[in-house]
Formats: structure tokens, C-alpha cells, sequence
């Protein structure tokens, strides 16, 4: 026999769809579920795979027998362990990330946390914690979330890892860095971060998943990085939505 409550839940999430059909987050077309994108915005996103920097993430435009860093982590090796990102920064996923960031689309959560989980697959059964890059107190303010918190918790939802979304603080605000060289945005930020005192015996020893929207020139999680380092954390992994396409030097 069937059972009227589940012809009764049918039939809400049909009388849903039909006043409320799923739409896409960039274009607004209508798709098929929440959280799909539109054909014509989900051809313009490049996700990022093998081959690529065992280090920093850059993708290597071919596949070179031994070779698993860029020239730029040989030189220079970064204070963290590992930097995956799901995407390549293209028009479609600025869009999508602004949104997200300026916009009150809470709901392309539903689109990036399977992308962080991918990405992270190597990651994330290895952590013990995830934290959020923070967010200045007035730009949360004025911006009424930090989209890095959201993803983190978000995301440790579905890998079952631990969050904490105030292991980190800013000291101070920075300026946009928009405009800003890689040595410019070095200095903007150096000395911007500080663990929060609360948090300090919690991040002792601990291996960290920390969470970011866009890795640019990575200036912003190599400094938190090492901050975390300096309290006694053991190793730090960097996770973001889009990485910015940079010449490998
Ligand atoms: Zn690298």
C-alpha cells in the first residue's frame, strides 16, 4: 500500500520546484537541481588535475617524468605543506565567487563543497582541523558573513573533520589587494594575523586544513600559515575554490 505521507512529501518537493524551480547561481537559469549550473556557465569552469606542483598546486601544462615541483616551490618552498584548489580562476568563477561573497547566495555552497572535497580528497583525510582565513570584524560587519567560515564549516560537515572558525584573527585590516604586486601584497598582509589566545592549546600539534575562497599569489595563507606554525600547530594544507593562473617562474 502506499504510504500518503510519502505521496504527500512527493508532492511538496514537486509543488516546490514548480514555485521555487532550482536555479543556476551564476545565470539564474533554471536547472535541474539545486546547486547545478547552467551547460553554458559549467563549460567556462576548468577544473584543476593531475599533473601538477606536489607543493603549491600549479598545474603543469604537460607531464614530465620526475618532475613533481615548479620551479618557484624548488627555490623557494612554502611554509605549508601542500595548496589544492578546485578550479582555475575564469570569468564563470568570479562570478560565482563574488556572489557568493558580496551577493546572499549562502546556496552556492551546494556547488562549491563537493568541489572543495574533490580537491581536498588528498587533504582532508589527513587533517584535524579546518580553519577559515578571517575576515576583518568591520568587513564582517558590512558583509554579514565570512564566506571562508561558511566553506570551512560547510565542509566539515560532509569530510566529518573538525572546524574552528576563530583559530585565526586579523590585528588589523588591509587594504584590498586588487591592485596590489605579489611583494605588495607580501607586505599587506605580513603581520595582519594572530591566532586567537582561546584557541592556542587547541591548535597544538594539530595538522590543519585552512580554507580559502581565491589562492592569488598565496601572500594571504603563507602568512597565516606561518603564524599557525609559530603556536604550535604541526603542518598546515591550503584548500580554495579557484586558483589565479599564474606563469610558472
Ligand atoms: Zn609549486
Amino acid at each position: 500500500m502506499i504510504n500518503p505521507r510519502t505521496v504527500l512529501q512527493a508532492l511538496g518537493r514537486n509543488v516546490l520546484d514548480t514555485v521555487l524551480p532550482p536555479r543556476c547561481v551564476v545565470s539564474g537559469d533554471i536547472v535541474s537541481d539545486q546547486g547545478m549550473l547552467a551547460p553554458h556557465i559549467w563549460r567556462d569552469i576548468a577544473f584543476i588535475s593531475a599533473p601538477m606542483c606536489d607543493r603549491c598546486g600549479v598545474p603543469f601544462d604537460y607531464h614530465i617524468e620526475d618532475k613533481t615541483l615548479c620551479a618557484r616551490c624548488t627555490d623557494y618552498p612554502p611554509p605549508y605543506q601542500s595548496a589544492r584548489s578546485a578550479v582555475t580562476y575564469s570569468d564563470a568563477a568570479r562570478d560565482l565567487i563574488l556572489g557568493f561573497k558580496h551577493g546572499d547566495r549562502t546556496h552556492a555552497l551546494s556547488v562549491f563543497t563537493p568541489w572543495l572535497l574533490r580537491a581536498g580528497q588528498d587533504i582532508l583525510p589527513h587533517v584535524d582541523l579546518i580553519v577559515p582565513v578571517p575576515l576583518h570584524y568591520w568587513r564582517l560587519v558590512a558583509r554579514r558573513y565570512n564566506q571562508a567560515a561558511l566553506l570551512a564549516q560547510d565542509l566539515g560537515r560532509h569530510a566529518g573533520v573538525p572546524v574552528c572558525v576563530d583559530a585565526l584573527r586579523r590585528r588589523r585590516n588591509t587594504r584590498s589587494q586588487g591592485h596590489l604586486s605579489p611583494q605588495d601584497r607580501a607586505h599587506n598582509v605580513s603581520g595582519a594575523f594572530d591566532i586567537t589566545p582561546k584557541r592556542a592549546a587547541l591548535l597544538q600539534g594539530k595538522r590543519i586544513a585552512l580554507i580559502d575562497d581565491v589562492y592569488t599569489t598565496g601572500a594571504t595563507v603563507r602568512e597565516c600559515t606561518k603564524i599557525l606554525l609559530e603556536n604550535g600547530v604541526s603542518s598546515v594544507h591550503i584548500l580554495t575554490i579557484a586558483k589565479v593562473k599564474m606563469s610558472e617562474t
